[in-house]
């Protein structure tokens, strides 16, 4: 979280500029100012436009924002990256008719947007209607020309986002509009065939001269796509499935005055590399690895473990299911979660358990019972 800072807050949303954000800035100043001839002026042009650009894509992410509010969907924060905004929504629901909902919103917020700003361009006489020959003139800061090139820069992103394909809007309104006549996973697996024909394309027409840019989008939709299709695919493996029918029962344990020595001695011995620190059957703490090296670099071998331990730890019930406990595990970088019944140490379970169920499960889907109703 400590890579990108707080602007401000709307209905409950933090909008947060990852560090890296600068980098557009700097960029749109080299690009206009050097590249395009502009001086010192064309520079003051490009940071401007860029700013007011992505001023138009947080209120692309808030239209995503309010539509997740609206089904109960509660959105974690939004992210202003250099290349685009991310809404992180804690969940993307499966009905079709509230995926399409929210995928819309965003896009929609754009065309909303140009129709509002065509009437102030109508209104101000600014031609807008030739673009091309207005932005030729970029090196000139008028408000006729910073005008001109968002209101394009607008239209645009709210066309390019409704392209067909994952990771942009587009590829979750076609699959949610598959997914009323078909099958989650047959919509996603159709969807995201679509989508990495459209990047091939793409790839194709930025080698051919289309630029490096193209190439790179081309290949940020083929990863969005690849990665859409897996996540829908353990979602289906691993839906129903518990805790309970995964978590490893024979867990090596430190007490809380056991020494940094003896969780260097039990590391070297077992295969575990997380120990749930115990006192009594009640968990009180987890040494991890990386905890463990850091702090061997700080204090002698003799410090008792609970002096260095992390107090704050995720734990998990064994009621449980596994998909949502994968995702704890992409969420806090951990490799081993303690499984806990009321504040008592029962086991662990670690990325490895979740992923030797969804390769066994993968080959024969019977193998265990689906403990959990799908819903
Ligand atoms: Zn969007």
């Amino acid at each position: 979280m400590d890579s990108s800072i707080k602007l401000f807050t709307v209905r409950g949303i933090d909008i947060r500029m990852h560090i890296t954000f600068p980098l557009i800035l700097i960029w749109a100043a080299i690009q206009f100012g050097f590249l395009a001839r502009g001086g010192v002026m064309g520079a003051l042009f490009g940071v401007i436009v860029v700013t007011l650009l992505f001023v138009i894509v947080t209120l692309h992410e808030l239209g995503h924002s309010v539509a997740a509010q609206h089904y109960g969907v509660p959105v974690e924060q939004i992210v202003l990256l250099p290349i685009g905004g991310v809404a992180q929504l804690s969940r993307i629901p499966e009905n079709p008719i509230q995926e399409f909902v929210i995928a819309i919103a965003g896009p929609a917020v754009n065309f909303a947007l140009a129709i509002l700003l065509g009437i102030v361009a109508l209104a101000l006489d600014i031609p807008v209607s030739r673009p091309l020959e207005t932005l030729v003139e970029v090196q000139r800061i008028t408000f006729s020309s910073i005008f001109t090139y968002v209101f394009v820069s607008n239209l645009f992103l709210g066309i390019f986002n409704l392209l067909p394909a994952f990771p942009m809007d587009g590829g979750r309104v076609l699959r949610a509009l598959l997914a009323t006549r078909l099958e989650y996973t047959r919509a996603t697996s159709i969807a995201t065939s679509i989508g990495r024909g459209m990047a091939w394309l793409l790839g194709l027409y930025g080698f051919l001269g289309g630029g490096f840019f193209i190439i790179l989008i081309a290949f940020f939709i083929y990863m969005g796509a690849s990665q859409e299709e897996a996540l829908v695919k353990t979602r289906a493996i691993l839906r129903g499935l518990t805790v309970r029918q995964a978590f490893s029962r024979q867990a090596y344990t430190l007490r809380p005055e056991d020494t940094l020595q003896d969780a260097v001695n039990l590391t070297l011995s077992t295969f575990q590399a997380s120990f749930p620190v115990c006192d009594g059957s009640q968990l009180v703490g987890l040494l991890t690895y990386p905890k463990l090296v850091e702090a061997l670099s700080q204090y002698p071998p003799s410090t008792p473990v609970a002096e260095v331990m992390l107090r704050d730890v995720p734990t998990v019930s064994p009621d449980d299911e596994l998909f949502d406990v994968q995702r704890l595990f992409q969420e806090k970088q951990l490799e081993a979660i303690p499984v806990v019944d009321n504040g008592r140490f029962l086991g662990l379970i670690t990325s490895g358990d979740i992923g030797e169920v969804y390769r066994l499960l993968s080959v024969e889907p019977n193998l265990l019972p689906k403990e959990r109703v799908v819903g």
